[in-house]
């Protein structure tokens, strides 16, 4: 069984997720947060299409959108958002873009999960990748991201442990209780740290200003 570049993500977020997807699955709910960022990407992949590349700094190439990459030596397998084909003969030839739905800042999730495509694609084509994109929808903006050997290596012992919980059964520690407050998996999770109702509600209210830019 492969591990999905997704999982990445959602192990640095909370470990348990992971358990709660593949070794006891549980029902999940489509949050109107997932719903809104699936809409924002179907709308940006429409748009993308129709826009030059001179937004990424990055001279023409062919940008192939959701592409399948995948990595035997880590058992990877994933979508990307975009992939830019600059042709270049020297220096770095392909490059991966990832979207993100918000303009929180880029947490270090999606970095890892960026780097994971990286490590994909190095593997498939048998090219460095030392450089990709986080392309944040609401602000129609791409952010270079330097892609590090300490994030790869970081990568190889996220998807190590992703094994573990998956093979082992093993129910793991949560990351951070902070998150459990709008985790869908929180009903599942006996010993998670709730906020009392009113930092909940200050806490939806920030979600909806960051969800539809007010300030
Ligand atoms: S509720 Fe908390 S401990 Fe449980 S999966 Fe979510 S973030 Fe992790």
């Amino acid at each position: 069984m492969s591990i999905n570049v997704t999982d990445i993500k959602q192990l640095v977020y909370c470990p348990r997720v992971i358990y709660y997807t593949y070794v006891e699955p549980v029902p999940r709910k489509v949050s109107f947060k997932m719903e809104y960022a699936r809409s924002q990407h179907y709308e940006l992949n429409q748009k993308e299409k129709r826009r030059t590349l001179k937004r990424y700094n990055l001279i023409e190439g062919q940008r192939l959108y959701g592409v399948t990459v995948s990595s035997d030596s880590l058992n990877l397998i994933g979508k990307l958002d975009i992939l830019i084909d600059t042709e270049n003969k020297n220096g770095q030839r392909y490059y991966p873009v990832e979207c993100k739905d918000t303009d929180s800042k880029i947490h270090k999730n999606i970095i890892y999960q960026l780097a994971a495509y990286a490590m994909c694609i190095e593997e498939m084509t048998k090219t460095s990748v030392r450089k990709g994109y986080i392309y944040i929808i609401p602000k129609q903006k791409a952010y270079p991201i330097n892609i590090t050997d300490d994030q790869k290596n970081y990568v190889r012992k996220i998807t190590s442990m992703i094994k573990k919980i998956i093979y082992e059964e093993y129910y793991p520690e949560p990351r951070s209780k902070k998150r459990c407050w709008d985790c869908e998996f929180q009903r599942y999770c006996s010993d998670c740290d709730l906020p009392n109702l009113n930092e909940m509600k200050e806490r939806n209210k920030e979600l909806m200003r960051e969800l539809l830019g007010f300030k």
